[in-house]
């Protein structure tokens, strides 16, 4: 069982690199539903259909699939998630242009392998009526449109690539995929004024207690 917080699911195995541990999120919502946060690379769709079927998840009680940003390792099982799932697919405006590939991502990183339109396009503080409530912060630097999806009723903050988890801590994304770090360390700025139990990195991590601390760490601030 992979139910690292009460309503938090870690899903194994989506990512077979033994350099980068990710970690796709599957969120309890009110009721018998769930929420899916980003997809894995490219085929990682397997990996998810295993785990529902494990812990006899009903893949259409997936409601909503919501997308950090752009990289394929982010969007690449989207289309079959959504198809299998029939949820409503969510990502910032910005990043939603990209995940179409209209127009192509010329930045660091991966881009999406194939063109995928959204359902509902987010922008900065929008609230999401999913696992008791989120609210999407666009958090830009690592791509133009990340988005950040924050929990305030358990004070979680899932961070896709804004953070990377590493040790016991985080730091701040990594230059090497990263559009705009400058840029980064300002969203990573913004997002440590949010009070954060729990951080949820999609690389290393995730950092279940005192998150704020190494929020505010590896934001460069004390
Ligand atoms: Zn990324």
């Amino acid at each position: 069982m992979a139910e690292i917080l009460p309503g938090v699911h870690m899903v194994e195995g989506v990512d077979p690199s033994p350099d980068f541990s990710t970690h796709v999120y599957l969120l309890k919502d009110k009721g018998s539903t769930w929420t899916l946060i980003d997809t894995g690379l490219p085929g990682a769709h397997a990996a998810v259909d295993a785990y529902l079927a494990r812990h006899r998840i009903e893949p259409t009680s997936i409601k909503k699939i919501l997308i950090t940003h752009l990289h394929r390792d982010h969007v690449g099982s989207l289309k079959e998630l959504a198809a299998k799932t029939r949820a409503k697919t969510f990502a910032h405006w910005i990043e939603a242009a990209y995940i179409a590939v209209d127009p192509p991502y010329d930045g660091p990183g991966t881009p999406p392998a194939e063109p995928f339109v959204v359902d509902e396009t987010l922008k900065d503080g929008d609230p999401i009526d999913a696992a008791g409530g989120l609210i999407a912060y666009h958090t830009p630097g690592h791509t133009p449109g990340h988005t950040a999806y924050y929990q305030p009723e358990h004070k979680r903050l899932f961070s896709g690539d804004l953070f990377f988890g590493e040790g016991d801590g985080a730091i701040l994304t990594v230059p090497d995929y990263t559009h705009h770090t400058p840029t980064a360390l300002i969203s990573a700025r913004r997002m440590a004024r949010l009070s954060i139990d729990s951080l949820l990195t999609y690389h290393g991590g995730p950092i279940l207690k005192d998150g704020g601390k190494a929020v505010r760490k590896a934001a460069a601030l004390r």
